[in-house]
């Protein structure tokens, strides 16, 4: 008797410890959550005004034909299926192939060669994220993260029970990382800083002078650079997308990315991550031993995706590239020109790379919108137009807009945006 109202109790107080700790991870916004909820708005608003849902909220461009991937990828991925090779199990870090294939592809960008054994396969770049936190994360560990930023990391943080500091991405110079920020918040728990580049949600490329200096920060900080490449080479503007790798001997780096937004195919869920450590200060046996070991815990992306993979990343033609990067640079400028037509919205810097800007709401010059969630909730059941609040990416009274959108609907919700902004205008002081 004694003994089973023991494990009860146990019981309980175990469950008490789950409960506590969902209560953090509970009041955490994600972007799919919000985007959710404003989308609940049209539903439920009998859609009166017969307007097409159109939405600027979440980075999905596949939603239009205007950006497809390539023959090139889905012959890749069909072959691969009906050579009947590839439908078992494959090596949990990732087929070696897939792995070579990734190694060479970052390598081309690099001062240094990459090799198989550096480079893990993962299901897209979120669960690389995840597996760059739970490699780094220990007793006490924290990890600094910019604002705005993707709030996958301070989820998998929490679940990691790693503690977030943040640090502010400076809207006036270019989004660029706020370095004497970074140098008071960091302590000797510190582990690793993100760096987001091309950058989501800002729209930012940083230059090769900005990428050395966070190196040398990290470096003096004897921290690890996670560097989240997921739009690497989708730039568009003055500067050219540098890697972080590039300065790997100064401090390691750890490379993220994926097939997703450079190939339009984020439902594929291919992503890796690269160790790029040229000069193995983070890379002892013990760290990969524990890295290796950690993906059997995870099957990894279908093997017949994985078997596509040299044959998409050696073969893709440049035409495709070229003609994404072109059209991203249309729909970004014509974002950014209607926006600053408005008078409540200001978008202070052009976006340059990704597919996502953000954009300063003047809640002055509005009469009736409390905050950005209220400007979008209102925009939503009124325009039917789809934008993130700026506290999903941790800044109230923003708004992330994603431009990576064909061009007729941008055009068409600008226009609306606009009309919604005018219907909502403060009257003009006539004295
Ligand atoms: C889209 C995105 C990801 C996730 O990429 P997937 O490959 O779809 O998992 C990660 N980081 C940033 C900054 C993103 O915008």
């Amino acid at each position: 008797m004694v003994q089973v109202n023991l494990a009860q109790k146990n019981k309980q107080q175990n469950m008490k410890e789950v409960n506590s700790f969902e209560d953090k991870t509970q009041n955490m916004i994600t972007i799919k959550g919000i985007i959710g909820l404003i989308m609940s708005q049209i539903d439920e608003d009998d859609v009166h005004n017969n307007k097409e849902v159109i939405s600027l909220g979440m980075g999905d461009p596949t939603a239009y034909s205007c950006f497809t991937t390539t023959r090139v990828a889905e012959e890749a991925v069909v072959d691969a299926l009906s050579s009947t090779k590839f439908n078992g199990y494959a090596p949990t870090q990732g087929l070696p192939q897939t792995r070579k294939a990734i190694a060479d592809y970052l390598s081309r960008d690099l001062p240094y060669k990459l090799t198989k054994d550096d480079v893990f396969v993962t299901s897209g770049c979120t669960n690389a994220i995840d597996i760059a936190l739970s490699i780094l994360a220990r007793p006490g560990a924290n990890i600094l993260v910019p604002i705005p930023g993707f709030p996958i990391y301070q989820l998998c943080a929490s679940f990691r029970q790693i503690e977030v500091k943040h640090f502010n991405l400076l809207p006036t110079k270019g989004w660029e990382v706020d370095l004497d920020a970074v140098k008071t918040l960091a302590d000797e728990n510190t582990v690793a800083i993100v760096v987001i580049n091309p950058g989501n949600p800002c729209g930012n490329v940083y230059s090769y002078h900005h990428l050395s200096q966070i190196a040398d920060i990290a470096k003096k900080l004897g921290i690890v650079v996670i560097a989240d490449e997921v739009y690497g080479h989708l730039a568009f503007g003055k500067n050219p997308f540098v890697p972080m790798g590039t300065f790997g001997s100064i401090a390691p780096v750890l490379t993220l990315g994926s097939l997703s937004k450079r190939w339009l195919v984020p439902g594929w869920r291919l992503g890796w991550l690269a160790v790029t450590d040229p000069t193995s200060i983070f890379k002892q046996p013990k760290v990969m031993e524990r890295l290796k070991k950690f993906f059997d815990i995870y099957g990894g992306p279908p093997t017949f995706i994985q078997a596509a993979v040299p044959q998409i990343l050696e073969e893709t033609d440049d035409v495709f590239f070229k003609k994404n990067i072109n059209l991203l640079k249309q729909t970004s400028d014509f974002c950014f020109d209607g926006i600053n037509k408005i008078p409540c919205l200001n978008c202070p810097q052009k976006p340059e790379g990704s597919m996502a800007v953000m954009v300063k709401l003047n809640l002055l010059l509005l009469k009736d919108i409390s905050d950005d969630i209220d400007f979008c909730f209102k925009l939503a059941k009124e325009e039917s137009v789809v934008i993130l609040p700026g506290v999903a990416v941790g800044m109230k009274d923003w708004l992330r807009i994603t431009f990576a959108v064909e061009p007729a609907f941008l055009e068409e919700a600008i226009q609306r945006i606009k009309s919604f902004c005018q219907r909502h205008a403060c009257q003009p002081d006539r004295n």
